[in-house]
């Protein structure tokens, strides 16, 4: 078995100021990276404030969009270039912490085309520290990067692998995160622990992961349907959200999420909720013993009951015939995502996944 997470991970309230002149060492001059609204829950100002401290000058750019386009990144990298920034912070959700990852690789090979996100080589990149503002992604413990390609009208992992140098996790960002986005993006942080559970790729050393990733999220997840939170519980959802991306760092994600991508571009579904779309049909296809253990971890009895939760929490998917042909066909054709379910995947086995009960 292989692990390996070169990521050094703070994860406590405070955090941010708290190690700032450890990780505001890795340059001179940052570039910022966050979305509209992403960064005023306190995070931006505490950025600000410990680049200051330690006397490094910034640059912002605070117009990250939701799933960002390879479009997005090369204006950032032109961005970052022309500012002499020689790190990058991202802040935010996966959106601008994929953005930070993208623009990092391409500031460190500014000879470089669009084309070079999407093509094998160098991997190298500046520094980079991530900052997850929801409980979701667990960007800042991936080496993974999903752009938009409007060319193709889809979504796509790089096949780089850009892991941060610091993932500075406090969960009192969480605070400012309405009932819709702590639901979707907790969803997601659910589905990579199942999906990385479920996965040909897994270990002992992943499913640990896994396994304790889906014990935290059930420990909390009423505060999904809810319940009251507080510091504690918020900083549970981003500990699991932050386990839950080491767990993919390490087997990638499956099926659902190959699925969902098709439904985000072309209806505009945040990206937790197209995935919990395909989470009880992918559970329904894994082994039994795989999906008894994993609903056991994340406190559902059943997948009967696990399905009528997600149900509640996200709605169902609204049905669209095409849209969905296109999901299984463009799957199929995508052997990268295919080989991580660990049963044989045909058209079939895909169309039952899709079938909602
Ligand atoms: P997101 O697109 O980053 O953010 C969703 C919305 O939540 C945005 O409107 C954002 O505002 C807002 N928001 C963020 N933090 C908030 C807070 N604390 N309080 C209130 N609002 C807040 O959503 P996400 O689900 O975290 O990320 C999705 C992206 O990550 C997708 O592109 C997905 O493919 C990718 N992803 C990456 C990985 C990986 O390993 N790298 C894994 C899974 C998914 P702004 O508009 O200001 O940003
Ligand atoms: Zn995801």
């Amino acid at each position: 078995m292989f692990f390996y997470m070169p990521t050094k991970i703070y994860s406590e309230a405070g955090c941010v100021k708290k190690y700032a002149e450890e990780w505001a060492g890795l340059g001179r001059k940052a570039l910022i990276v966050t979305g509209k609204s992403s960064g005023k829950n306190g995070s931006l100002q505490d950025v600000k404030e410990a680049l200051k401290k330690e006397g490094k000058e910034f640059c912002v750019f605070d117009r990250i969009e939701e799933n960002p386009s390879i479009e997005t990144v090369m204006e950032l990298r032109t961005f970052g270039l022309s500012e002499g920034a020689d790190f990058v912070v991202g802040i935010g959700g996966g959106s601008p912490m994929d953005a930070a990852k993208a623009a990092a690789l391409m500031m460190a090979q500014p000879e470089k085309g669009a084309e070079f996100l999407y093509e094998n080589g160098s991997d190298s990149a500046l520094p980079l520290v991530e900052v997850p503002t929801t409980c979701g992604t667990g960007s800042e413990a991936t080496p993974y990067s999903i752009l938009t390609i409007h060319a193709k009208r889809i979504k796509k992992s790089l096949p780089h692998k850009v892991f941060p140098a610091y993932a500075l996790v406090d969960g009192s960002y969480l605070k400012s995160a309405g009932r819709n986005v702590l639901a979707n993006t907790a969803v997601d942080a659910l589905a990579h622990c199942m999906e990385s559970y479920v996965n040909s790729n897994a270990t002992d050393f992943s499913r640990m992961l896994s396994l304790y990733g889906m014990q935290l999220w059930s420990s909390v997840k009423n505060v999904l349907i809810g319940a009251a939170a507080g510091e504690k519980e918020y900083g549970t959802l981003m500990t699991a959200s932050t386990i839950a991306g080491m767990a993919i760092s390490h087997t990638g994600t499956a099926l659902p999420h190959g699925l969902s991508y098709y439904f985000t571009y072309e209806k505009g579904i945040p990206h937790g909720k197209a995935v919990g779309y395909f989470l009880p049909g992918y559970l329904k296809a894994a082994a039994p013993g795989d999906r008894k253990t994993v609903l056991m971890a994340a406190g559902f009895p059943d997948l009967q009951y696990f399905t009528s939760f997600l149900h509640g929490l996200i709605g169902k998917r609204e049905k669209d015939p095409a849209l969905l042909d296109r999901a299984v066909t463009g799957l199929l054709a995508d052997p990268s995502k295919l080989k991580n379910a660990p049963f044989p995947v045909n058209e079939e086995v895909l169309r039952k996944i899709c079938q909602e009960e």
